[in-house]
């Protein structure tokens, strides 16, 4: 398996851990973390006009349509620091964008290597939510009390100020949990038929949810 390349899938919940996980593995393994609520976030402070389309649906906690994530997403693989493999975290949330993964890895002449389910009870997913602080210069999460910074409302890695998402708020977050269940749930079934999903505990420590993300992807042949 010398030099194929690396495409992960983390599925879970809001909240789960995902972009902790994916963004730590990321720096371990040289390839990038591909978040498509990042990409949004960032279109949407630069006042993009993908960041308008999606604004309205990010407010609500719906999904963005199908359509505009799947071209923003195969944009983004298509740039060559993609060309040993990527982490995907927050895509597909539908199985149409799952469908269209499968398409756009295979024109590349690549497919999926495992995909990683991340698993947290629905109380744990609430309270990570709602004690969430991001930077808002370099998108390093932290946890009021489960992973806080040395100093707070400033990220311990470039100093830059925290803020909590809009999308994070009690009624927000909970319309966003019931998306997951209703639309990107059914993922789940969907990757074990295929034999790539492989649960981890998520409500582990953040360094244990990482070692177990390593020895699965040690487990399936890396670069
Ligand atoms: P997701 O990308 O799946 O929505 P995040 O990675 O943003 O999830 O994590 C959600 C919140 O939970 C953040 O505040 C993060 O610091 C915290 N968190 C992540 N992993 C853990 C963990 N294993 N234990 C406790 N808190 C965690
Ligand atoms: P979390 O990991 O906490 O669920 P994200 O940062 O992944 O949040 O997503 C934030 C918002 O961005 C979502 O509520 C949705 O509006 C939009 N979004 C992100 N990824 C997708 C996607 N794959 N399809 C549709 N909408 C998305
Ligand atoms: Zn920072």
């Amino acid at each position: 398996m010398e030099g194929a390349p690396l495409f992960l899938v983390f599925l879970g919940a809001p909240g789960a851990g995902k972009g902790t996980q994916a963004r730590l593995l990321s720096e371990k393994l040289g390839i990038p973390q591909v978040s498509t609520g990042d990409i949004f976030r960032e279109n949407l402070n630069k006042g993009t006009k993908l960041g308008l389309l999606a604004k309205g649906y990010m407010e609500k906690g719906e999904l963005v349509p199908d359509e505009i994530t799947v071209a923003m997403v195969k944009e983004r693989l298509s740039r060559p620091d993609c060309a040993r493999g990527a982490i995907l975290d927050g895509f597909p949330r539908t199985i149409a964008q799952a469908e269209a993964l499968d398409r756009i890895l295979a024109e590349k002449g690549a497919s999926l290597t495992a995909v990683p389910y991340i698993k947290v009870s629905e109380e744990v997913l609430l309270a990570r939510l709602s004690g969430r602080w991001i930077c808002r210069n370099c998108g390093a999460v932290y946890h009021m009390i489960y992973n806080p910074p040395k100093v707070p409302g400033i990220c311990d890695i470039c100093g830059g100020e925290l803020y909590q998402r809009e999308d994070d708020k009690p009624e927000v977050a909970k319309n966003r949990l019931k998306v997951y269940f209703e639309q990107t749930a059914p993922l789940i079934e969907y990757y074990k038929r295929r034999g790539l999903l492989v649960e981890v505990n998520g409500e582990q420590s953040i360094e244990k949810v990482q070692e177990d993300l390593e020895a699965i992807i040690e487990s399936h042949d890396c670069p």
